[in-house]
């Protein structure tokens, strides 16, 4: 049965089920068939409104979910394409974008991306020219020149979100981002994969509370022992399953023939669950092998669905020690220093206030001394002279300080002074990708994720409202190597675009 996924996310009524699916590294074969044969049993069954499809999921290569989606696509079953920012920069997104109009697949789940993983001769060089904000403000603009091109149909583009972050830098830093990202344009959002059922509470209030009115759909995963070992393992970055969930994962495994069907009864349970709290729908993942499992699954919903709030309990979570916003004990458990809380050293603090005041003295276009700052860069560069203040002054400094890179359009005031090139492997500028893990960086594991600091640097100042705060554009690469000084004050950096815009 034919669904248009934007019509039915468009209808509050309608409980919107989507399935995930996962291309292998083949173009033919037992993977690709399996693929299309769930896909068309999903699309014969009528109850699956798209499968999406990933894009190089955990950064290693796999067939296009632009090529086995529009086939999909051919027999009638809406697609979703994922799409992420580490494999091409604004150039190659932007023609893949266009590519997908014209081949008529327009649902995107816009996405920054796992970081790199091996292909081809080794490791991948990690692009992330744009983050998932500015990817979703590209596409937006795109739907502008679609429409004045006289194309009636443009990008309904999605985001993910992930509510299972348990400290509270990351958890006010995610549920900002998804802001962010629907400002941009995001017409439906998707979670991040947990068991944890205040924390998908957490999310729905949240948007309660600050009027984020866009369908979500909550991921629901078919956990079995091997995908359970995995995650609780933390090796899928963001993705969360807590070990009291995978020791009962365990022992149902430990009784013969009984661990698929339980997984199959606890998925059909969290489902029904979700859908009875208030989800829009539910975004099906786990699938590997037929279709049978999702139709026990939503069989099994159906027939448990008014007793839903029976099963709540069993997606309770130990809160101990993590932070939730709603949740007053947990909250009080913060300033025990638990993991919710991470203490920055003295010398943060120190670096902040040095930063933050020299950035009020000389980077504040509003400030008196500004149009002189101006006529000092405009005679450095009439002089040919700015390599000087580049080479012996802000260099120094800013290497320093900052472990600059030299992009020469800098961004530190949107990171809590501190530089998203050097301190972020995905560069992110609007806010934290979705793997990171209590506090620590999806990538560089052993250090804390560049916006976590930047949060606990501005909390002690009462500034995080500050953070991610507004849409940040992308960097400009023409200006890379020159001075950043400089391109601030003869406004050709990005904050320039930003005033523009
Ligand atoms: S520093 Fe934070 S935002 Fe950047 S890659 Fe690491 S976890 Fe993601």
């Amino acid at each position: 049965m034919s669904h248009n996924f934007n019509d039915d996310i468009s209808t509050p009524e309608k409980f919107v089920v989507t399935l995930e699916l996962v291309p292998g590294r083949e173009i033919l074969g037992g993977a690709i068939e399996t693929i299309k044969k769930i896909s068309k049993e999903a699309y014969d069954d009528g109850r699956i409104t798209a499968v999406s499809i990933t894009d190089n999921p955990g950064g290693n290569p796999a067939l296009s979910p632009d090529a086995i989606g529009r086939e999909i696509l051919d027999y009638g079953m809406d697609v979703i394409v994922h799409f992420t920012c580490r494999d091409a920069n604004r150039m190659g997104m932007e023609s893949r974008a266009l590519q997908l109009a014209r081949m008529g697949m327009r649902n995107i789940l816009a996405l920054t991306g796992d970081y790199s993983g091996k292909g081809f001769g080794g490791r991948g060089t990690p692009v992330f020219d744009f983050d998932s904000v500015i990817l979703t403000t590209m596409l937006s603009d795109l739907n502008r020149r679609l429409i004045s091109s006289g194309s009636s149909e443009v990008f309904v583009t999605g985001c993910a979100v992930s509510p299972f972050k348990y400290t509270e830098a990351e958890t006010w830093i995610q549920y900002r981002k998804l802001q962010r990202k629907i400002e941009a344009g995001a017409s439906f959002a998707i979670t991040q994969l947990g068991y944890d059922i205040d924390k998908f509470e957490e999310l729905l209030r949240f948007n309660r509370d600050k009027e984020v009115k866009v369908p979500m759909l909550a991921s629901l995963y078919l956990l079995n022992k091997g995908a359970a070992t995995v995650m609780h393992s933390g090796k899928i970055p963001g993705v969360h399953v807590a070990k009291q969930l995978y020791e009962r994962i365990l022992a149902d495994y430990a009784v013969p023939g009984e661990g698929p069907k339980r997984a199959i009864e606890r998925t059909a349970r969290l489902g029904a669950v979700l859908k009875g709290i208030g989800y829009n729908g539910i975004h099906i993942a786990g699938i590997h092998k037929n279709f049978d499992t999702v139709a026990a699954i939503l069989d099994r919903m159906e027939e448990i669905g008014h007793n839903w709030e029976e099963y709540r309990e069993e997606f309770r979570e130990e809160s101990n020690g993590r932070f939730y916003i709603y949740k007053e004990a947990a909250v009080e458990e913060v300033a025990d220093g638990g993991r919710s809380e991470i203490k920055l050293k003295f010398g943060d603090e120190v670096h902040y206030l040095f930063l933050r005041t020299a950035h009020d003295l000389f980077f504040d276009k509003e400030a008196s001394l500004a149009p002189m700052y101006r006529k000092i860069s405009s005679a450095f560069e009439k002089k040919n002279a700015s390599w000087m203040l580049k080479m012996f002054l802000e260099d120094p400094f800013k290497k320093l300080m900052l472990s600059c890179k030299s992009c020469g359009d800098c961004g530190i005031q949107h990171v809590g002074f501190l530089c998203p090139e050097s301190g972020c492997p995905k560069h992110t500028r609007n806010g934290a990708c979705g793997g990171s893990r209590d506090g620590y960086c999806e990538v560089n594991q052993d250090k804390l994720c560049v916006w976590v600091r930047a949060y606990y640097r501005m909390k002690r100042h009462n500034e995080t409202e500050q953070l991610t705060a507004s849409f940040v554009p992308p960097r400009s690469w023409e200006l890379q190597d020159t001075s950043s000084w400089i391109n601030f004050h003869l406004d050709r950096d990005h904050q320039k675009v930003a005033k523009a815009t």
